[in-house]
């Protein structure tokens, strides 16, 4: 299913307060994609990210999924379209801190009110390198673990597109790199589409396609 980004803006606040975020940007995103979205602090990388992803809505443009334009419907489809299609991965990881490393993974299908499989926990725990952590609390767990068990939940409800903001954010470079390499392993594997944010270029440079994003401007990346 590709992603047709069609000339999004997106502009805050009004009067002396108004702020474009987004400059009529536009992509095509394919199926089994891995693309990265470079640009330093404020350029308009998550206001890109929530409005491709459905969390916001844009100004003006579409973003279609396939033959579905998914902010002409109300929120309760969208954020059903979400459950079903999108997982998401954050920099700050958002566990919930009171549950085990397997509840917090299939906490998306008890939202949607499908019932766990255990088969497909424990694949995914061992993709991840997770097998002997999934009773543990993620305070028992280290920061490349914890974005590791995010990963897996991303992916339990086997949706077809990824988005992962800054992911490795909040690691150091070496367990960053461990959480990248094995997220782009999954993503071949499984042949999802990947969508990264970052401002680091190697993570960046990992990527199939690569844009920029500057004061709201979308551009891609050709190689050089
Ligand atoms: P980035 O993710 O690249 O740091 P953002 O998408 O968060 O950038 O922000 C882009 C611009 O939009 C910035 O100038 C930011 O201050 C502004 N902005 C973001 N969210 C809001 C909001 N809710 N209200 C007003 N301005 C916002
Ligand atoms: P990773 O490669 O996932 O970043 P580390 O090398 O940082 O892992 O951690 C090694 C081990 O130490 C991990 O298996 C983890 O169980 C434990 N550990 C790391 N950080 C913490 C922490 N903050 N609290 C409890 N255990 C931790």
């Amino acid at each position: 299913m590709d992603i047709q980004v069609n000339q999004i803006s997106k502009i805050y606040g009004s009067g002396e307060n108004r702020v474009t975020a987004l400059n009529q940007a536009a992509m095509t995103i394919r199926a089994g994609d891995f693309l990265s979205i470079m640009g330093p602090s404020g350029s308009g990388k998550s206001t890109l990210l929530h409005i491709i992803s459905g969390l916001d809505r844009p100004t003006s443009g579409t973003v279609t999924y396939g033959s579905t334009d998914i902010h002409h419907g109300t929120d309760r489809e969208l954020s059903a379209f979400r459950r079903q299609k999108i997982g998401f991965i954050f920099q700050q990881f958002n566990l919930l801190p009171v549950l085990t490393a397997r509840e917090n993974i299939i906490m998306p299908l008890l939202l949607d009110r499908q019932k766990p499989d255990e088969a497909r926990v424990q694949q995914l725990a061992k993709l991840l390198g997770l097998t002997d952590r999934l009773d543990h609390l993620p305070h028992e767990l280290s920061g490349g673990q914890q974005q590791r068990v995010a990963i897996a939940r991303a992916l339990i409800a086997n949706p077809d597109v990824i988005f992962a903001d800054e992911p490795t954010g909040n690691l150091d470079s070496r367990s960053g790199g461990e959480v990248m390499a094995m997220l782009c392993g999954i993503q071949k594997k499984l042949g999802k589409t990947l969508v990264v944010i970052t401002h680091d270029s190697r993570i960046a440079d990992m990527a199939g396609r690569r844009f920029s994003i500057v004061d709201g401007e979308l551009s891609e990346v050709t190689a050089s």
